[in-house]
């Protein structure tokens, strides 16, 4: 989320570069936020969004609550991802044990372990 900051005059300024230092002064009835396009081909310029504000000065994309609850369903997918995979590298690691175990080499104490390990983890809910 970002807005340029308001002005003097109440207003924001969208587009503010070197090439048009004053920018183009914000629609109050748009949402704030300013959206930055892909910088392919070069001559990108930033605008203000398109959307009517509906949620204090942003749209419900944009609005700071929306932004902090996308945040939070990424960190919760990433945790269950990666709980996800620590989980089966530990699965692994006790199938390794028992080969090595069953190959002579290994001892039940080490399958044992790894067996704990792989316990103690949490399936991925
Ligand atoms: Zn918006």
């Amino acid at each position: 989320m970002s807005a340029p900051k308001k002005q003097a005059d109440g207003f924001r300024y969208y587009n503010v570069w070197a090439g048009n230092p004053k920018g183009r002064k914000g629609d109050p009835a748009r949402c704030a936020e300013e959206i930055s396009p892909n910088e392919r081909g070069g001559a990108a310029h930033c605008y203000q969004c398109t959307r009517k504000a509906v949620v204090g000065e942003f749209c419900r994309q944009h609005s700071p609550e929306a932004e902090a609850q996308r945040k939070a369903v990424a960190h919760a997918r990433y945790t269950r991802v990666t709980r996800g995979w620590q989980r089966a590298a530990l699965g692994r690691e006790v199938i390794a044990a028992a080969m090595l175990w069953r190959l002579g080499t290994g001892t039940l104490d080490a399958l044992g372990a790894a067996v704990d390990a792989y316990n103690a983890t949490q399936e991925p809910e």
